[in-house]
């Protein structure tokens, strides 16, 4: 063992200093902003039933057909790490009986897993927020959850790098009409796709409109969009969720070539870009998905939510000089052994009042005093024997370099 150097898995990332910081920031802003919503927190198994993901032969999306880790069990069963979380709400709400009240509001923090190429913005265990509204048809819904998507956001001090683009998949019989116009318009120009979009276009042509490829893309920018091709319910859901979008005061823009990578949505999609992060601008993305409920063996339960890149938050925060500020501590030092025991109980007072703070474990007062300052503790309280027999301390303000005796008992007060 002792030659083998060891790193972390291809694609995958430690978590620590800054880094941890504006990773936990990401997600405890979110919590606490979709709280204010009214989405209560679900957390539900790192990895599921393969099925739960794979859904059907007609399945295209790149997440389920390339990404998934998908391994045997010891008992032979097939299992996948959760590239997404929906899914996995969806078997929750499902199996543990709860369509029965709706509409639920959901949100959920944790890692996921897909096996993509490693780089920036990328990752093979990446972390996601998401809120998700089941069972409510009204485009309002909609509306709403982009609404918490687009404050967390705010709250976080990136909306001015950030834009909200909406766009419309149209009903079922919309996006058939649709679909065979496609066709007609890339068949003619088979030959000039790209060999992964040739392959899309039986399958799933809508996928073509959102290749990355340089020589789909010419092709792509002439293709006909869906409006045309709405059904008036789908219109009409369309219209709604505009206005409501302008009910709540969120600037938006259309971009009709957002057609997300799973293959569950319909009417509703849209993505918060930035250009900020190069390939991987997209931050936030969702839409509505009126049939994935059904798909997992319960009632119809029409529903809406996002999903959004914690890694690619916190790059932009890291980018916007945003990384919060490390806590500070409070250091107790005793000057000698002898002043140890009334030490650790200022210490375990000052915990108890709600002040951080520590003890080093070894030194004399001024090793004791350069660490204090090394680590950027606030203040150190300095116990001496004289201090001990007063029942005080020695309070030194390191910011300020100020120094205050104060009475043991009115301490944590001073530094609350
Ligand atoms: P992309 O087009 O970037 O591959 P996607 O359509 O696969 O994104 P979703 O499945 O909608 O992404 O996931 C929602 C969000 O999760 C993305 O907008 C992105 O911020 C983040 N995300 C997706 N895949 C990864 C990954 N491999 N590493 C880091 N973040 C990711
Ligand atoms: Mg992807």
């Amino acid at each position: 063992m002792a030659n083998i150097k060891l790193q972390p898995p291809r694609g995958t990332r430690d978590l620590i200093g800054e880094e941890f910081r504006r990773h936990h920031h990401v997600i405890e802003t979110a919590r606490r902003i979709a709280a204010l919503y009214g989405f209560e927190e679900w957390a539900t198994p790192i990895f599921e039933d393969t099925r739960v993901f794979a859904r059907g032969l007609g399945e295209t999306s790149d997440v389920v057909s390339k990404e998934m880790y998908v391994f045997q069990d010891r008992g032979g069963e097939s299992v996948t790490l959760r590239p997404e979380n929906t899914a996995g709400v969806c078997r929750a709400l499902v199996s543990g009986g709860l369509t029965q009240s709706l509409p639920r509001k959901v949100f959920y923090a944790g890692p996921m897993f897909r096996y993509e190429r490693p780089q920036a913005g990328r990752y093979r265990q990446f972390h996601q927020i998401g809120a998700e509204i089941l069972g409510a048809a009204e485009p309002l819904a909609d509306a709403e959850v982009i609404a918490c998507g687009h404050h967390i956001i705010r709250e976080l001090g990136l909306d001015e790098g950030v834009v909200l683009e909406v766009n419309t998949l149209g009903d079922a019989p919309s996006r058939d009409a649709y679909r065979a116009a496609l066709i007609a318009h890339f068949s003619a120009n088979r030959d000039k796709l790209s060999e992964d979009s040739q392959r899309r276009l039986e399958k799933n042509p809508l996928r073509i409109i959102d290749s990355k490829e340089a020589q789909d893309r010419a092709l792509v920018a002439d293709a006909p969009t869906i409006e045309t091709f709405l059904t008036d319910a789908a219109r009409a859901h369309w219209d709604a969720l505009r206005r409501h979008l302008d009910g709540f005061k969120l600037p938006w823009r259309e971009n009709p070539r957002i057609v997300r990578g799973l293959d569950y949505y319909s009417h509703t999609a849209f993505e918060f870009v930035t250009d900020r992060l190069g390939a991987q601008g997209t931050v936030m993305g969702g839409g509505r998905y009126d049939g994935l409920v059904e798909e997992m063996g319960g009632p119809p339960t029409p529903s809406v939510g996002w999903a959004a890149g914690v890694e690619r938050l916190s790059m932009l925060l890291e980018r916007g000089g945003l990384t919060p500020a490390a806590p500070r501590l409070v250091t107790v030092i005793p000057v000698g052994e002898a002043e140890e025991g009334a030490a650790l109980a200022l210490l375990q007072s000052l915990r108890a009042a709600g002040v951080a703070a520590e003890m080093g474990y070894r030194g004399n007062l001024k090793r004791r005093m350069e660490r204090a300052n090394k680590q950027g503790a606030r203040a150190a309280l300095i116990l001496g024997e004289a201090e001990v027999s007063r029942g005080v301390a020695q309070l030194r303000d390191l910011d300020a370099g100020t120094q205050a005796e104060v009475p043991l008992a009115e301490v944590a007060a001073r530094l609350g």
